[in-house]
């Protein structure tokens, strides 16, 4: 089994309750988001896939969906807290949706992390 794994960073703003009471205020974090996908199969060029194409859809999400935006009021987060370990999650689902579409090799999003800080990372494993 092989692994890739790419690196971006966004900034967003949430408001978090039953959390923690710093987390009540609308806040910001600047997030560093961590993206694995993993494969069994290298392709003929000997790559797993190209890095390009995987930062490219993560680029997709991330800049596209996420960043500079007020987490709370976005669609996918409709009814239920944008919690890192949440963000992980969109961020996992929706790279996959795109690699599944983009991508001739076969891959999958093994682990999103997402750095809420220097020293505070929540880690989703797709199934
Ligand atoms: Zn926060």
């Amino acid at each position: 089994m092989f692994e890739l794994k790419v690196k971006t960073r966004f900034a967003g703003a949430h408001q978090l309750t039953m959390v923690g009471q710093k987390c009540e205020n609308l806040h910001g974090h600047n997030w560093h988001v961590e993206v694995c996908v993993k494969g069994d199969a290298l392709n003929p060029a000997g790559v797993l896939a190209d890095f390009g194409d995987i930062k490219k859809a993560v680029r997709a999400v991330v800049d596209g969906e996420l960043d500079h935006k007020y987490l709370n009021e976005l669609p996918a987060f409709e009814g239920m807290q944008p919690t890192s370990e949440r963000i992980a999650v969109y961020i996992a689902e929706k790279v996959q949706a795109i690699l599944d579409k983009e991508l001739k090799e076969e891959v999958q999003v093994s682990r999103v992390m997402a750095w809420e800080s220097d020293d505070a990372c929540a880690i989703y494993y797709p199934e």
